[in-house]
C-alpha cells in the first residue's frame, strides 16, 4: 500500500540510486587506497631488498646469529653472505628504532637459515625442505621460499608473496642463497579498516542527508498534486466553487492546475446553466398547467352555460398548445445538443430561403405595420434548407416582434471571404448591453413578463444558435438601445465546404 504512493516510490528510487552511487564510490575509494598502500609497501620492500646489496663494510661483529663460520673473501659467496648479514644487522637496528615492522632473512643454498632479524616470523626459522625448485606462485606456502636444482649464474627475479598478514619480497642469489625482506601488515590492515569505517560512516551520513533531502523535495513536488486531489474531492462532493491555488503558474503542475481550474469553472457554469434550465423549463410548463387546472376547476365548480364552457375549453386549448410548442422546442434543443437531429446536406441558396421566409412572414409584418425590405444576393451553402429557414424565420419574426410601430426590417444576404451571410436589421427598441451576452441562452428574455404574455418561449434564439453551430456556422448580434439591432447569421459557403 505504502509503495503505491508516488512520494514513497520516488524516495525508494532515490535511495536505491544513492546507495548504488555511494557503494560504488566507497568501494572504488577503498580499492584505490588499498592498491596505493600495497604499492607503497612493495616499493619500500624493494628499496630495502636492493639496499641490502649495497657494498658497505661490515660494521664490526654482527649481533645476528650466523650459522657456520665463514671466511670473508671478495666476490665469493661466503664474502657476500657476510656482507648481507652485516647489512641485515644494520637494517634491523635502524628498523627497531623506528617501526620494527620490517624483518629480514637469509638462507644458505642448502635451505638452512643463515641470518635473520630479531624478531622474525616463526615459520621462517623452520628448515626448508630441500629438493628441486618449486616455481614461485602467490600461493607459495609459508616458510622459507623453496628452491633447488642447478645453480643460476645471476640473481633471480624479485618475487613477492602474501602470507597471512605479511607481505614478503625475496630474491635468489646467483649461488642459490635466498634473501627475504618482509613487512608486517597489521598496522596497515588496521589503517585500512579505519578507512573502511570512515568511508562507511561518511556514506551513511551522506545517504541519510540525501534521503532527508529527497523526502523534502518529493514532498514539495507532491504538495500541488495533493492540493489538486483535495480540491477535486471537494468538487466531487458537490461544491463546485472551489479552485486550486495555482501559485507557480509556469511549472508543469501550475499549468495543470490552471487547466483544471478552467475546467472546473466550465463545469460550474454548465451545472448552473443546467440547474437554471431545469428550473426555467418547469416554470414555463407550470404556467399553462396552472391555466388548465384553474379553468377546469372554475368550469366544474357549478353548472355553466355553453358559451362559458367553450371559453374555458378554448383557454385550455391555448395552454395545451403552448405546452406542446414548449415541449417540442425542448425536444428539438435536446436532439440538437446530442447531435441526434438529422440534418440534410443539400446545396442551399440562402437568398432563396430568405425570400421564402420573408414571403411567409409578410402578413405578420403587415399586421404590425412593419416595412419589410430585402436585398438578397445569391449565397450558396450546404445544409438543411428547412432548418436554415427556421433560423431565418425566427430572426425576422423577432425583428418584427420587437420593432416599433411603423418600423423597418431589412433582410440581406451576401458572400464574404468564402462564407455566406444573412443579416436582419430592425429599427426596434434594441437590446441593453448587459443583456446582449445572454440572449442566446435558453428561456432568456429581456422583458420576461411581456414576452411570456405574448406566448413567446424564449427558446427561439437558443434553437437558432444550435442549428447554426450544427452547420458549423454562427449567429452574432449588435444592438443600439433605442435605434435597433442587427443579427448576422453566418454559414460556410459551398466552396468552403467542398
Ligand atoms: P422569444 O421567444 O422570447 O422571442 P428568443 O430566443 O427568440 O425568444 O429571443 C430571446 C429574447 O431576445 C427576446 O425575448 C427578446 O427580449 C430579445 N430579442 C430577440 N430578438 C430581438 C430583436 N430583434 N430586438 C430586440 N430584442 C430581441
Amino acid at each position: 500500500m505504502i509503495f503505491r504512493s508516488i512520494r514513497w516510490r520516488l524516495q525508494a528510487w532515490h535511495g536505491l540510486l544513492l546507495v548504488s552511487v555511494l557503494t560504488g564510490f566507497g568501494l572504488t575509494a577503498y580499492q584505490v587506497a588499498h592498491d596505493n598502500q600495497m604499492r607503497r609497501i612493495d616499493q619500500e620492500l624493494e628499496h630495502r631488498l636492493m639496499g641490502l646489496f649495497r657494498p658497505e663494510p661490515p660494521p664490526g661483529p654482527p649481533e645476528l646469529r650466523r650459522e657456520g663460520p665463514g671466511q670473508a673473501r671478495p666476490f665469493d659467496p661466503e664474502h657476500m653472505m657476510t656482507l648481507l648479514c652485516a647489512a641485515i644487522d644494520r637494517a634491523n637496528t635502524a628498523d627497531a628504532a623506528q617501526t620494527n615492522a620490517f624483518y629480514y632473512a637469509l638462507w644458505e643454498k642448502d635451505g638452512s637459515l643463515a641470518a635473520h632479524s630479531v624478531p622474525v616470523p616463526q615459520d621462517l626459522e623452520r628448515p626448508s625442505p630441500s629438493g628441486p625448485l618449486i616455481a614461485y606462485s602467490p600461493e607459495t606456502p609459508p616458510g622459507p621460499p623453496l628452491r633447488g636444482g642447478p645453480h643460476e649464474p645471476r640473481p633471480g627475479p624479485i618475487l613477492t608473496r602474501n602470507i597471512g598478514d605479511r607481505r614478503e619480497m625475496f630474491r635468489f642469489l646467483p649461488h642459490g642463497e635466498c634473501l627475504l625482506v618482509g613487512h608486517l601488515l597489521g598496522p596497515d590492515i588496521a589503517a585500512m579498516h579505519r578507512l573502511a569505517l570512515w568511508l562507511g560512516s561518511a556514506g551513511a551520513g551522506v545517504l541519510l542527508f540525501g534521503l532527508a533531502g529527497g523526502w523534502w523535495l518529493a514532498s514539495r513536488a507532491i504538495r500541488p498534486i495533493e492540493e489538486i486531489s483535495a480540491t477535486a474531492q471537494k468538487i466531487a462532493a458537490g461544491d463546485l466553487s472551489h479552485r486550486i491555488n495555482a501559485a507557480d503558474a509556469d511549472s508543469e503542475l501550475g499549468r495543470l492546475a490552471q487547466v483544471l481550474n478552467s475546467t472546473f469553472a466550465r463545469l460550474e457554469s454548465a451545472f448552473a446553466h443546467q440547474a437554471r434550465f431545469t428550473s426555467d423549463a418547469s416554470h414555463e410548463l407550470r404556467t399553462p398547467v396552472s391555466v388548465i387546472l384553474t379553468q377546469t376547476q372554475t368550469a366544474l365548480s357549478r353548472p355553466r352555460s355553453d358559451a362559458e364552457y367553450r371559453e374555458a375549453l378554448e383557454a385550455c386549448r391555448r395552454a395545451a398548445q403552448r405546452m406542446r410548442n414548449l415541449t417540442e422546442s425542448l425536444l428539438e434543443l435536446a436532439r440538437l445538443d446530442a447531435g441526434q437531429e438529422p440534418l440534410r446536406t443539400e446545396t442551399v441558396d440562402l437568398s432563396r430561403v430568405a425570400q421564402e421566409c420573408v414571403d411567409l412572414i409578410q402578413p405578420l409584418a403587415a399586421e404590425r405595420q412593419v416595412q419589410l425590405s430585402c436585398e438578397l444576393a445569391p449565397a450558396k451553402c450546404v445544409g438543411d434548407a428547412e432548418r436554415i429557414g427556421q433560423v431565418v424565420t425566427n430572426l425576422v419574426s423577432n425583428a418584427i416582434q420587437f420593432n416599433r410601430p411603423a418600423g423597418q426590417v431589412r433582410v440581406a444576404t451576401r458572400t464574404e471571404n468564402g462564407a455566406v451571410l444573412l443579416s436582419v436589421s430592425d429599427t426596434g427598441q434594441g437590446i441593453p448591453a448587459e443583456d446582449l451576452p445572454h440572449i442566446f441562452e435558453r428561456f432568456y428574455r429581456v422583458d420576461q413578463s411581456r414576452s411570456r404574455a405574448q406566448g413567446r418561449t424564449g427558446l427561439g434564439l437558443a434553437i437558432s444558435k444550435a442549428i447554426a453551430e450544427a452547420h458549423s456556422g454562427s449567429i452574432e448580434v449588435t444592438s443600439q438601445l433605442g435605434t435597433g439591432s442587427t443579427f448576422v447569421f453566418k454559414l460556410p459557403g459551398q466552396t468552403a465546404v467542398s
